[in-house]
Parts: structure tokens; C-alpha cells; sequence
């Protein structure tokens, strides 16, 4: 006889933890299998380790700033070593509380590899047991993805990127995403020479265009080489140990580290989806509809192996989700609509709602108001750094429909001007806030006239 359960989750990370440990209060047996450490992506090697490394990061600029302020001491020195073995003992007790909150909840962990295997069954691949379950929830994650180019293996990922012997003295991130950014933020930060390579035009695709270009100029500022329009072709091992990167432009140039942050893929190879006829979509996501439901009834999926929208806050939210619907008969659907999130590179971007060539595609009347200016923090430096707003709103209704911060704590704020965007607020009850004086936020509620108005997609002046 196997084990039978009421609902198996296959992996332990942001979207299968939640769901877990709300279906087992709802009444449910529920286990839960991981087959690396608890707390998943985000809390092992994402989202937590990287703000660690960015705080770690932003010092040396801090250092700089506080001597403005009349402060003075000797040369600031930095340990590498430090700052990874504190950051590993942070993830431990992290990786210890999701273990007490499942187990808190009366959800069985499972330390194994999951394999679905139909319907109702997962294969657990060390113990070679089978579990039967009314339902499955694969939450299995994504992992980074690393071109196919001769001697791409010499480099390393996000993941390698936490527990590096030691900080090279010059790297190539290779990527124009978030974690590429962030990552070369944080490199150079520390005083890595870094070279940030895009093919594209300009990094952050997807991101307002003005967000785009004071990020790049401003990391460019703080020291990060841009390389547009160019790819890697191959890399090659050195005698001295380091990289030899031959580019598609003829130049070869040696690094000490090369990081791919070149897109991440769904998590699905070798789960036996195809025992249950879980179909994928376009992207090779796994395929749900609003309720997180597979094309087998029996199966679900949340978090990144959908990709919806690959953050952990729409992971949790999927999985609660699932629960509400599947374990209290309350069917709830996530909107991924409206999303607020950070990126932590150097400088900061905090975003929520339509960029302005979306708002201008899906309005006739549009309004942009812009305001950029330094903040105070740097205002007693030769520091040029600008902080910048952009409030785009909808000329008919007068609807904020984005907003776009960018400079220090833009993810901060960015979580509370959220709320307001989410409830539909307009214009008009942004200005009739009262601002908090002095703060950069205060910006969002003394914007005047739109900087610029676009009609049916042109600027009208
Ligand atoms: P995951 O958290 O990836 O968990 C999946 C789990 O499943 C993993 O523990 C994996 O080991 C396990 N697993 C996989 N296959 C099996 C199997 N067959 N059997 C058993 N276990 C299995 N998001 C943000 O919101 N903010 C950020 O600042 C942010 N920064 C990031 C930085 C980096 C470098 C990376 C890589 C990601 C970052 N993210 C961030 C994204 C975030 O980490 C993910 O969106 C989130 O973790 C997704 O949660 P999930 O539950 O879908 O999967």
C-alpha cells in the first residue's frame, strides 16, 4: 500500500511552501517534497543572498557620502569571505524557519526528488516509493539558462554567484535583466571591474524607456563598462586561469569571471509530466488557467514553472490561491495586472503599472509627467546621480495607470504608491495628498502640469 495523501507538493520554494502549509490548516494531509534545501529560489539562492550582496555593495558609495557630512576615517576594507559566511549562516536560520513553520503546520517534508508518474502518483526517486494523492501542485521552480556557446561552461550563474572562493578582479555579466544588472551592481560595488554585455540595444527591456536610460547612464557613472549589440561567440581557459571572450564584434578580452544571468527556464525536465498529460505552453511553462489547474484536473502548478510572472510575491499569491480555491471553496484567481517590483541595481528601480509606450498603445489621451533632480542625501557632494519619477496617467479619466521610480529606496516606495495604483486611484487624489516634506516621495504628490501629453500614440507637445 503507498502512502496516500490529500495533496502532494512537489517543491519546497516561495509558491509550494504557502500552498502547503495553508492546505494543511484547511484540514488537508498534506507532504511536501524538496529535493535541495527548504525556502527554495528566493530564500537559498535569489531574492535574499542577492539584497544581501546589494546591501553589502552600497557601502563604499555610503563610505564616500558620509565624508560630505563631515565624517572621517581610515580606508574602508572589505572581506569577502565576511560577507559569505554571514550570509550563509542568514539562509540557514531562514531555511530553518520554513522547516518549523511546515512542520508547525503538520506538513510532512519529504527530502527527495519528486516524479509525477499519473494523475494521482509521484515517484519519489532516491527512496524509489510511489505516493498516491487526490491532488498534485507542481511547484518545482525554474533554473538559469546558459547559451550553447563553445566553452560556456567555464562560466558560472546566479547560483555559482553566491559562493564564489573569491571575487575576481574583473568580470563579464553577461544578460540585460534584472539579475544581469543587479549582479553588476553588486560586483562593482565591490570593487570588481565589470563589464555588463547586452545584444540588444539597451539594457532592462520591458522597462520604461527613461528608466532604461538613467539606469545605464548612471551605472555607467558608478564605473559598470555597457557592451550593447554584441554576444559572446566563444570562451576559452587562459594558462594565468582566466577567460579568454572572444565577442561577435572580433574583439577578444580576458576576464577573470564570466556570469551568464541570460534567462531562466521552467523547471520540468525529467518530472514526468507526460504521465499525466499535463500539457505546456509556447514558452515551455507549464500551461493553467486562472485557477492554477493543469490540462490534467488532478494536477496544478504555481510560481515560476508557469511563468506568469516570475517573483516570488505571485508565486505565494498563486499558491494561496490554489488553496482558497481547491481547500475553502472560495475560487480566487491572481491578477497579474497590476504588479509592483523592485529591481535592486545601482541606482534602484521601483515600477508599477504600464511603461509609457504601453499606456500610449492602449489610451488615446495620455499624460506623462517627469521630474528628475539629485537627491538630498548626495547634495553636499560633487555626486551628479539624479533621482527620477515618471507618473503616467490616463488623459481621459485622469487614472494614474504607471509609475516609475528611479534612485535610492524607489522599491520602498514603489510598495505603497502600489496600494494606490491597484485601487484605481487618479491624478487628482494624488495631489490632494499631503506630501511628507523633506522626502523624494513628496515628488508624487507635486507634480503639476503633464511634462507632455501624447494623442493616439504621438506627442502633442
Ligand atoms: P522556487 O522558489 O524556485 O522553488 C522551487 C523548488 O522546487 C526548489 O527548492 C527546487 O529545489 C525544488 N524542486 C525542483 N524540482 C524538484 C523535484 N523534481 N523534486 C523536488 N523538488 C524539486 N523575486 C522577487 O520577487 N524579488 C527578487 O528580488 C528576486 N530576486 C531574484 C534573484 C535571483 C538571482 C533569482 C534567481 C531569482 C530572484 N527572484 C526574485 C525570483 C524568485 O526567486 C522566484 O520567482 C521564486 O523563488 C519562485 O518561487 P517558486 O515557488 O515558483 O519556485
Amino acid at each position: 500500500m503507498s502512502r496516500h495523501y490529500d495533496l502532494v507538493v512537489i517543491g519546497a520554494g516561495s509558491g509550494g511552501v504557502r500552498a502547503a502549509r495553508m492546505a494543511s490548516t484547511y484540514g488537508a494531509k498534506v507532504a511536501i517534497i524538496e529535493e535541495y534545501r527548504l525556502g527554495g529560489t528566493c530564500v537559498i539562492r535569489g531574492c535574499v543572498p542577492k539584497k544581501l550582496f546589494v546591501l553589502a555593495s552600497r557601502y563604499p558609495e555610503q563610505f564616500e557620502v558620509a565624508q560630505s557630512f563631515g565624517w572621517s576615517f581610515g580606508e574602508p576594507e572589505f572581506n569577502w569571505s565576511t560577507l559569505l559566511s554571514n550570509k550563509d549562516k542568514e539562509i540557514d536560520r531562514l531555511e530553518g524557519i520554513y522547516g518549523n513553520i511546515l512542520g508547525g503546520a503538520n506538513v510532512e517534508i519529504i527530502r527527495d526528488r519528486g516524479v509525477v508518474t499519473g494523475p494521482n502518483s509521484v515517484k519519489l526517486a532516491k527512496a524509489n516509493e510511489e505516493l498516491s494523492a487526490d491532488r498534485i501542485l507542481v511547484a518545482t521552480g525554474g533554473r538559469p539558462f546558459v547559451p550553447n556557446i563553445p566553452g560556456s561552461e567555464l562560466g558560472i550563474t546566479s547560483n555559482e554567484a553566491f559562493h564564489l572562493k573569491e571575487l575576481p578582479k574583473k568580470i563579464l555579466v553577461n544578460g540585460g535583466g534584472y539579475i544581469a544588472v543587479e549582479f553588476a551592481g553588486i560586483f562593482a560595488g565591490l570593487g570588481v571591474e565589470t563589464t555588463l554585455l547586452y545584444r540588444g540595444d539597451q539594457i532592462l527591456r520591458g522597462f520604461d524607456e527613461d528608466v532604461r536610460e538613467i539606469v545605464a547612464e548612471q551605472m555607467k557613472a558608478r564605473g559598470v563598462e555597457i557592451k550593447l549589440n554584441a554576444n559572446i561567440e566563444r570562451m576559452d581557459r587562459c594558462a594565468d586561469g582566466n577567460i579568454d571572450v572572444s565577442f561577435d564584434t572580433g574583439e577578444v578580452v580576458e576576464f577573470g569571471e564570466v556570469m551568464f544571468a541570460t534567462g531562466r527556464v521552467p523547471n520540468i525536465e525529467g518530472l514526468g509530466l507526460d504521465t499525466a498529460d499535463v500539457k505546456l505552453n509556447k514558452s515551455g511553462a507549464i500551461d493553467v488557467d486562472a485557477y492554477s489547474q493543469t490540462s490534467c484536473h488532478s494536477i496544478y502548478a504555481v510560481g515560476d514553472v508557469t511563468d506568469r510572472a516570475a517573483l516570488t510575491p505571485v508565486a505565494i499569491r498563486e499558491g494561496a490561491a490554489f488553496v482558497e480555491t481547491v481547500y475553502n471553496d472560495t475560487p480566487t484567481a491572481v491578477d497579474h495586472s497590476i504588479i509592483p517590483t523592485a529591481v535592486f541595481s545601482e541606482p534602484e528601480i521601483g515600477t508599477v503599472g504600464m511603461v509609457e509606450h504601453e499606456a500610449a498603445k492602449a489610451h488615446s489621451k495620455v499624460n506623462v509627467y517627469l521630474s528628475t533632480f539629485r537627491p538630498m542625501q548626495n547634495t553636499l557632494t560633487s555626486r551628479p546621480e539624479k533621482m527620477l519619477f515618471k507618473l503616467i496617467t490616463d488623459g481621459e479619466t485622469d487614472k494614474v495607470l504607471g509609475v516609475h521610480i528611479v534612485g535610492p529606496s524607489a522599491g520602498e516606495m514603489i510598495q505603497m504608491v502600489g496600494i494606490a495604483v491597484s485601487m484605481g486611484a487618479t491624478k487628482a487624489d494624488f495631489d490632494r495628498t499631503i506630501a511628507v516634506h523633506p522626502t523624494a516621495a513628496e515628488e508624487l504628490v507635486t507634480l503639476k502640469a503633464p511634462t507632455y501629453q501624447l494623442v493616439d500614440g504621438k506627442r502633442a507637445n
